[in-house]
């Protein structure tokens, strides 16, 4: 372990996160941990608006936050990290600004175009965990499958009118039922993509996805024990439920199942895709 790994809080960090600092699940060492992490943020709209500012507020010591898109004026209303003077701002640039001015301590790569996927391969290895907060879903099932390439984490969001859901994926080779999206999603060339913009949205439904992805990553990255992996959780803003459930692998799966079986008992699952903000 190098001496940057090893080297321990100042005074000014025990200060910043001493209320964090002082649960026994996290302590020096979870914080330290943060410190270390790398996470990649990509969508700065209302889910990437609070994972940024609760993950920058944390002490997660390196944020890569990637939108190719400008703040507007229909923004403003659920996504809660800009402010009016951002307007026509890039909004990975405007974010890493008011991320800044909230904890200049942390270090902010901006990528201010949209990730592609020769890109994302190249960041990949760099991160820790991969937030998946984009507003599209070829995007989400480009993320996912860079993921799932590189056993890298995925923590996704998604959020539209009154219902939210919260998705985790742990990528990991060592699972072997561990599943990804696809699973949960299957995408083909000629599926219908939903239009985000003609759907309405209440702000602090995304907010509060946003909110539960920066949770996970904090959980993950401090104690990966505690993590429900392979699970969706649905909630209903209106009705103030949740619901749960494991998703199972589809062995069929063309991107996570490396071997074809003829197990194709796996329902269809209750809970369909949404449009993701
Ligand atoms: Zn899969």
């Amino acid at each position: 372990m190098s001496n940057q790994l090893m080297e321990g809080l100042s005074d000014q960090d025990f200060l910043r996160y001493s209320r964090q600092i002082m649960l026994p699940d996290i302590g020096n060492k979870g914080q330290i941990a943060l410190r270390n992490s790398t996470v990649l943020i990509i969508g700065c709209g209302g889910l990437g608006s609070s994972v940024g500012m609760y993950l920058s507020a944390s002490g997660v010591g390196t944020l890569i936050i990637a939108d190719g898109d400008k703040v507007e004026l229909s923004n403003l209303q659920r996504q809660v990290v800009y402010r009016d003077n951002n307007l026509n701002q890039n909004k990975a640039m405007a974010m890493a600004q008011q991320l800044k001015g909230l904890n200049s301590t942390i270090h902010i790569e901006v990528i201010s175009h949209k990730l592609t996927e020769p890109e994302l391969s190249r960041f990949i290895n760099q991160v820790d965990v991969v937030l998946d907060c984009s507003d599209n879903l070829p995007t989400r099932h480009e993320i996912n499958a860079v993921c799932v390439k590189h056993n890298v984490p995925l923590i996704s969001g998604a959020a539209i009118g009154w219902q939210g859901q919260l998705m985790l994926f742990s990528n990991n080779v060592t699972e072997n039922n561990a599943s990804c999206y696809h699973c949960l999603f299957p995408f083909t060339e000629s599926h219908q993509v939903q239009n985000c913009q003609s759907f309405g949205i209440v702000g602090p439904v995304v907010g509060m996805i946003g909110n539960l992805q920066a949770l996970e990553t904090i959980k993950y990255l401090t104690q990966p024990g505690y993590m429900k992996w392979d699970s969706i959780h649905q909630f209903d803003g209106r009705s103030l439920t949740w619901s749960s459930m494991n998703i199972p692998k589809d062995n069929q799966c063309s991107i996570c199942s490396s071997t074809v079986s003829n197990d194709v008992s796996r329902e269809t699952n209750a809970i369909g895709d949404i449009c993701h903000e």
